[in-house]
């Protein structure tokens, strides 16, 4: 046998019965964004490198080391695959104007990659979902965003989601507790780990949200942001917890959520959650009124978010709310391959119809006995075996025969209905049906 070939390591595979899930939580996210009137917007998954460089800022994790970079072969072009999508998002605004007419709300949902080590919740290739919302500069959509994400929570069936929000101000603003932060942490310079001296000159409202146990002490009591934002990034903060109020959405204050990414100001916030070990938040996002102009546009205000995928369906799990598999209508048994002919195109017309039917597959040896392929029936989930034998055949009919809930084809009323009228629809099929 040929040497076996794995997939790359932190990239899976998402096969059935799970991609059912999958796609279940795409309906459900689907039905969210028609209902708050956000359109999909689809972007490259390969992006010129510069565009999160720029986008992201050089001293963030992502850049610094999480990013897969490649040369295009045959330009020479600095490509990277997606680590996250707001850049791409943004970008494409730019180069397809799509303000020109105002704010837009948009979606997109798909695969990002990250060079991180792979563990539960963490993998190289994982799918966000996200909303951006450009062009609107208020907090009311900053709530509308929020709210969206509560209202998805529900939709799904999850509880024990907690929200975080603070507010980065503005640059200035940043500015001005840079310097006193970076001041606190000089005086206390022997209890900086390797990682907080590195970015004490670089990115030190970084230092804030380290996971490190003893540096939780120096942290909590270093200066803080908020103390440093002036009226009117307190008023964007102020009014954005009136409207949270307003919908009774509870939300913890955390001076200490800073985000990953430089192009955040004002509002951010973050979903989450205990029960799925140290990979809790869910969802995360922010306003990032600089980043259109940071990669080259006009400026213009913008607020988002992202949801981790893979996360959301590790919490349905864990809370019993993932949805029972899909299973054909109709499990098709056929005693004899020479009427595949005549059953094949009934089946076809079922399925125009709106009936799913699985058809019993034939082997070599024909289509093997009717004892197999009742146990394939059940085993597929369907509710009731449609009986294409000799006798049936003979007449233009067809035995159904239940296989789930009340034994007896006649209890079953209304769905024997919608099997029954497609049939009866056939020409040549009408409804002389034996139920057994
Ligand atoms: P973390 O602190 O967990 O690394 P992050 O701040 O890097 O998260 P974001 O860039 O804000 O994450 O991405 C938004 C969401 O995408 C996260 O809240 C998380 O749910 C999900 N996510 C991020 N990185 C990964 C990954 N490597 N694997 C799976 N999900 C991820
Ligand atoms: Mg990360």
């Amino acid at each position: 046998m040929a040497e076996k070939i794995s997939a790359v390591k932190g990239m899976n595979d998402i096969a059935p019965p799970v991609s059912a899930h999958w796609e279940w939580l795409e309906e459900q996210l689907r039905g969210l964004m028609r209902r708050y009137g956000y359109r999909n917007l689809r972007t490259p998954i390969v992006e010129p490198t510069a565009l999160f460089v720029r986008g992201l800022g050089q001293v963030t994790d992502i850049v610094e080391k999480e990013m897969y970079s490649f040369e295009d072969r045959l330009n020479g072009e600095q490509l990277t695959l997606r680590p996250e999508n707001t850049a791409g998002v943004v970008r494409a605004a730019i180069e397809q104007s799509l303000t020109y007419d105002g704010g837009k709300r948009l979606y997109y949902m798909g695969p990002m990659f990250r060079h991180e080590r792979p563990q539960r919740g963490r993998y190289r290739q994982f799918h966000q979902f996200g909303v951006e919302a450009l062009g609107f500069a208020g907090p009311d959509v900053d709530a509308e965003l929020i709210v969206l994400a509560c209202d998805l929570w529900a939709a799904l069936g999850l509880s024990g989601i907690a929200l975080e929000i603070n507010s980065l101000g503005q640059p200035h603003e940043r500015l001005a507790h840079r310097a006193s932060l970076i001041a606190y942490l000089e005086g206390h310079a022997e209890q900086l780990d390797e990682d907080a001296r590195r970015r004490l000159h670089t990115n030190p409202l970084r230092i804030l949200d380290t996971k490190n146990p003893l540096m939780q002490d120096l942290v909590n009591r270093a200066p803080r942001l908020m103390d440093h934002l002036g009226p009117e990034s307190l008023h964007h903060f102020n009014r954005l917890r009136d409207l949270l109020d307003a919908h009774g959405i509870a939300y913890h204050i955390n001076p200490r959520l800073v985000r990953g990414m430089d192009y955040y100001n004002l509002s951010v916030f973050e979903f989450v959650t205990t029960q799925l070990g140290s990979q809790g938040t869910v969802c995360a996002g922010g306003r990032y009124d600089g980043l259109f102009e940071q990669i080259g546009g006009k400026s213009v205000p913008a607020v988002g978010w992202a949801l981790g995928m893979e996360r959301i369906l590790e919490l349905l799990k864990e809370q019993g709310r993932l949805p029972v598999q899909p299973t054909p209508d109709a499990y098709a048994v056929v005693t004899d391959t020479g009427s595949l002919p005549r059953v094949m195109p009934v089946l076809r017309s079922l399925r125009q119809a709106g009936v799913s039917v699985q058809m019993h597959a034939c082997g070599p040896e024909g289509m093997g006995s009717m004892k197999s392929q009742f146990k394939k029936a059940d085993a597929s989930g369907a509710r009731f075996a449609l009986i294409f034998g000799p006798s049936e055949l003979e007449q233009g009919a067809v035995a159904i025969k239940s296989l789930r809930g009340p034994r007896a084809v006649a209890d079953q009323g209304e769905a024997v209905q919608q099997l029954l009228k497609p049939l009866a629809d056939v020409e040549s099929w009408a409804a002389t049906l034996t139920a057994i």
